[in-house]
């Protein structure tokens, strides 16, 4: 009887919010990676409201770059919220946790090889991607050398062409964490993921937006027009 009610105890708690534990990533080509599937609290701790459309992506964080999980998940969260506003929910969302070797923590967008058209890292980290994997994939490491940016992001030129693994691909270095913003919602991942979206650079303005050239003037906000472009990005996915 006694064990019956020590069984019937935490049923009658607040439910926890299931979250995945992380586990060897063995069908990637790392060395050391663990993944897990975010759950949707996790994405949305407030409360998640239907979106028309759907994302689905895969973000790595190398942890010895030095960024962490829970840093890793601020930037997604900022995403998910960023992109809620034009009706695109975050869904399934897998968060890889890596170690890399130091030549492998930094990108250097001004060395770019003849035949991939990207940094060497760029294509070395991307080919250990697992097929089938879940594309816009966003790669949170050490730093990104050759340009004043912080992040860089490689887009297919053609959605029906070939998409070898580097394309579809965000990069954003730690250091852009951590740069004071006008505006506390802003994140980079969100601004090289709309880059990826919309297939569209940068647009000048009088207000500040999330696509915005100029440092001071980037924020949360997303332009109508931007908006519009995302949804009809092909790396958007059907919400049924
Ligand atoms: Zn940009």
């Amino acid at each position: 009887m006694a064990l019956l009610l020590r069984i019937g105890l935490p049923a009658a708690a607040a439910a926890p919010i299931a979250v995945a534990q992380f586990a060897p990533w063995r069908e990637s080509g790392f060395a050391q990676a663990e993944s897990r599937l975010l759950a949707a609290e996790e994405l949305y701790p407030k409360a998640d409201r239907p979106a028309a459309f759907a994302l689905n992506a895969t973000v790595l964080f190398a942890r010895d770059a030095p960024w962490s999980e829970a840093r890793a998940m601020s930037q997604i969260r900022k995403t998910a919220e960023i992109f809620r506003a034009c009706e695109i929910g975050l869904r399934r969302v897998r968060l890889v946790r890596l170690r890399l070797p130091k030549p492998l923590r930094t990108i250097d967008t001004a060395a770019v090889e003849t035949a991939s058209g990207v940094p060497e890292n760029v294509r070395i980290l991307s080919e250990r991607l697992p097929p089938g994997i879940d594309y816009p994939a966003a790669f949170l490491i050490g730093g990104v050398r050759g340009e004043a940016s912080p992040a860089r992001s490689y887009r297919a030129a053609a959605p029906d062409g070939p998409h070898p693994p580097y394309l579809d691909t965000a990069w954003i270095a730690y250091r852009a964490h951590w740069i004071a913003r006008k505006d506390d919602l802003y994140s980079p991942l969100a601004h090289e993921l709309a880059h990826l979206l919309c297939a569209c650079g940068h647009k000048k303005t009088a207000e500040r937006h999330l696509l915005h050239p100029a440092r001071n003037f980037l924020s949360s906000r997303v332009l109508p027009e931007h908006c519009e472009r995302f949804q009809a990005s092909p790396l958007l996915s059907p919400t049924n």
